[in-house]
């Protein structure tokens, strides 16, 4: 079975499949500066993508993606439009409330970007109490895949942005969107309060581009989906089965 994409199903499909008993997969992502070879849909891009396989292979309903997020870090680079986190979690809950209200069973959240997670982890308390179980996934495994498929070295630990892993996920989910030939890595030196104080990125990284995005490929870019995918449906099968959905 395939999923019922809200972008190209009518509300009287989406009213069979909740009847029969759904589960809905929201994409989180961002509208922010990905260097000067990747779109600022990035996340948004990678999110909404790899929730269209996760809810293929669940037969569930995916719904529009959130195309923007806090972005905070990112907003001195032109094109960045963030969002605040009230903003964020306000609309998470929203759109968990409707599907409440129509009868869905359970939400899935597919999140594309760091800064999302505190605003994300609110609203799903928030859900789940209200009644929506919400299973929050943030690309389960990307470490491990990332060490074992990619050539470079992350910026940082476990910090994937505009990179190799972020290049080779949208080789695979947007080809045409990716200008490898602008690519250039960058390893900036992280000022020694990072992460424990706030901070805009341009200050102290001018291209945006966090690790080395050249050896990136389409196959390892499939690779990386394949490995979050799998993580993914094991999570969800737990998650569903505490749940009894
Ligand atoms: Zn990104």
């Amino acid at each position: 079975m395939s999923a019922a994409d809200f972008s190209r199903t009518p509300w009287v499909d989406v009213a069979e499949r909740i009847e029969r008993g759904a589960l809905a997969v929201l994409a989180i992502g961002a509208c922010e500066q990905h260097g000067a070879h990747l779109p600022l849909t990035t996340d948004t891009d990678m999110a909404h993508g790899v929730g269209r396989r996760l809810a293929d292979d669940l037969d569930a309903l995916l719904l529009p993606p959130i195309t923007y997020g806090d972005a905070w870090t990112a907003s001195a680079y032109p094109g960045t439009i963030s969002i605040s986190p009230r903003t964020l979690q306000a609309m998470i809950e929203d759109i968990g409330h409707e599907l409440l209200r129509m009868g869905v069973q359970g939400l899935i959240i597919v999140n594309g970007h760091f800064g999302n997670r505190e605003p994300m982890l609110l609203a799903a308390r928030r859900l789940t109490t209200a009644g929506l179980p919400v299973c929050h996934l943030d690309y389960p495994g990307l470490e491990r895949l990332a060490g074992d498929i990619c050539e470079s070295a992350p910026a940082g630990p476990g910090f994937y942005h505009a990179d190799e892993v972020e290049t080779a996920i949208m080789l695979a989910i947007a080809p045409d969107s990716v200008d490898i030939a602008r690519a250039e890595p960058s390893y900036p030196q992280f000022p020694p309060t990072f992460g424990s104080e706030p901070m805009q990125f341009r200050d102290f990284n001018p291209s945006g581009v966090f690790g080395d995005p050249r050896p990136a490929t389409r196959d390892k870019g499939e690779a990386l989906i394949a490995g979050i995918l799998g993580e993914s449906l094991k999570l969800v099968a737990a998650w569903r089965a505490r749940h009894g959905i």
